[in-house]
């Protein structure tokens, strides 16, 4: 690959290279060189980039924990950190025009993997994860034995609740109990 004589140059690649200016040509058209440029780059190589952060990481904990949706979440997080860091490195009017038809074209790919997430939760029945069931069951539980508490047999029919609610919480769309 074609290398710039200094990092002045004004046709130097934007990216970075371990924290340093990467000394690459950028190509035609583009702020990058084809090793730095974000729209060519694998994947795998700027997830791994991104996650390696501290403060990314961070925000990728927040995200949900439902596996059928996660991947799609951390897309979203991922594309939302791409376009800050590419706006990061704006600095001028011209800088913002040259950022913009990449931008848009990250923004569009957030509008795709939203409404992707909205699709599948909404096909879920969002559905809910196997341990906010067990929470709900032990709010239960205490709910009753404190309303219930002079109630004859209430460990009887905290049971008899519970095997209710057991077999309601792994059948979904299961009718109430007559
Ligand atoms: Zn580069």
């Amino acid at each position: 690959m074609e290398k710039v004589l200094s990092e002045y140059d004004s046709t130097r690649c934007q990216g970075l290279v371990k924290n340093n200016p990467c000394m690459n040509v950028a190509q035609p058209g583009s702020n990058y060189c084809a090793l730095c440029d974000p729209e060519h780059q694998p994947k795998k190589v700027l997830k791994n980039y991104l996650l390696g952060k501290a403060q990314d990481q961070a925000r990728l904990s927040e995200l949900s924990t439902n596996e059928e949706i996660k991947s799609l979440r951390e897309e979203i997080a991922l594309t939302r950190m791409l376009i800050q860091k590419r706006l990061d490195v704006v600095k001028t009017d011209t800088d913002l025009i040259m950022a913009c038809s990449s931008i848009n074209a990250l923004l569009l790919t957030v509008d795709r993997l939203v409404n992707s997430t909205h699709k599948i939760e909404q096909s879920l029945g969002e559905l809910l994860e196997r341990d906010t069931v067990v929470r709900i069951a032990n709010y239960l539980v205490q709910c009753l034995i404190k309303h219930l508490e002079n109630v004859p047999n209430v460990n009887e029919i905290i049971d008899a609740v519970l095997v209710d609610f057991n077999k309601a919480s792994t059948k979904p769309l299961l009718p109430p109990p007559t």
